[in-house]
């Protein structure tokens, strides 16, 4: 049964035609160039390695907010540590908020990144729930753009490879008082990374978390937050010690159905064709990965579901050849294929462990789209550079 009724509006966000060019909205993150950029061995080794969210490149974007001045001293400067008073608010109380998202060299040189204007509308939205003040779209991409033609040379060229994105906003006020800070930092770094999957496309096994949730109703789970991934790390860790790679999470209020993993949705291919998505209750970080998934899964034709899938369902439809694939999804990944799932009192493969046909379709489609290598229909590409 549907679920839509309990269903939280979904962000929507400027579509890549409806935001202003990139040089334009760089120029709000004047740059000031790094006076000792890396060495070129030094970047040839990181370029050569390409390990996730290891080195930086040699610039980050950062602006500044008060209350009386509102958004201030957006710039572009060198990469380095940042000085704070101990006493400042995030270190305490964790008010924080993040996004993150890739630029993808195409094979004319160009760089792009995908749909930034929703993953904008997104950090406004978490913004909101933590109290923070909203960042203008115009900024947020610009502070990208500006990044990205600053650190061009960091973009990688290789096969499923990318610069990744890390917009971040940090309550700095040093101030132990319980209330939303007064001075904000807004900060944007980048990491070279390689692919995901640099052995092929490999399925991982999911431990279900009974035990433990990352999130509850009314809490921050639809925000993205470093408190939500703070309270997946113990149960990510008892994984890990029992041989799994991720875990899955499911609702706090009633302990029966999926929710999502620590840093990805999850999706059920049916055997009858059908795609099946935990609808968005609030308790849900809204992927763009998920949404883009969806829609090109309607633009083909297929039956498309966000609903409730209850745990005790899904593994008799497992048991039975009624689901004939699982996986993940998220930016860093893309499509992570789900082998196994197993918790206290179950362990069942999925079909015979091995990636679907839906999983590699959709992944071969999204990434071409990101490559620059198959036509965007729904203008997700933005041009930075
Ligand atoms: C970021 C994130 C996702 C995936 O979102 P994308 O926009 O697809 O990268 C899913 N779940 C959680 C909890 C996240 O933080």
């Amino acid at each position: 049964m549907s679920t839509s009724s309990e269903q939280v509006a979904t962000l929507t966000g400027l579509s890549a035609a409806q935001l202003p060019p990139a040089a334009e909205v760089a120029k709000r993150f004047p740059l000031t160039p790094n006076a000792a950029p890396a060495a070129a061995d030094a970047h040839g080794e990181v370029m050569g390695k390409l390990s996730f969210g290891v080195a930086f490149t040699d610039h980050m974007g950062r602006a500044r907010w008060t209350p009386e001045r509102g958004w201030h001293d957006r710039r572009t400067e060198a990469f380095g540590p940042l000085t704070i008073s101990p006493a400042a608010a995030v270190l305490h109380y964790g008010q924080e908020v993040f996004e993150g998202l890739k630029a993808y060299r195409h094979d004319d040189g160009s760089v792009w990144t995908f749909r930034p204007g929703f993953n904008a509308a997104r950090f406004n939205a978490s913004a909101r729930r933590l109290a923070l003040p909203e960042l203008p779209e115009e900024d947020f991409v610009g502070s990208l753009a500006a990044l990205v033609a600053a650190d061009e040379r960091w973009v990688p060229g290789s096969e499923g490879s990318s610069l990744y994105l890390r917009p971040f906003m940090v309550a700095t006020e040093a101030f132990l008082g319980v209330r939303a800070a007064h001075e904000i930092d807004y900060l944007v770094i980048a990491s070279p990374v390689g692919p995901y999957f640099p052995h092929g496309f490999t399925p991982v096994s999911i431990w279900v978390s009974q035990d433990f949730h990352r999130v509850g109703p009314g809490g921050t789970g639809a925000a993205k937050t470093g408190g939500n991934y703070a309270a997946s790390l113990l149960p990510q860790q008892e994984a890990y010690a029992k041989g799994f790679e991720q875990v899955c999470f499911l609702d706090a209020a009633t302990g029966t159905q999926l929710e999502e993993l620590g840093g990805m949705n999850v999706v059920v291919v049916d055997a009858d064709g059908a795609v099946r998505t935990p609808a968005l209750t609030g308790t849900i970080l809204e992927g763009g990965t998920r949404g883009s998934i969806l829609q090109l899964l309607r633009d083909a034709g297929r039956e498309v579901r966000e609903e409730t899938i209850t745990l005790t369902a899904l593994l008799e439809q497992i048991r039975s050849g009624a689901v004939r694939e699982l996986f993940a999804c998220g930016t860093a990944a893309v499509i992570t294929p789900i082998g196994r799932l197993a918790g206290a009192d179950f362990d069942v493969t999925v079909a015979d462990g091995a990636p679907g046909e839906t999983t590699r379709e959709l992944y071969g489609t999204l990434t071409e789209i990101q490559y620059g290598r198959r036509p965007d229909p729904h203008e997700w590409m933005y041009r930075l550079v």
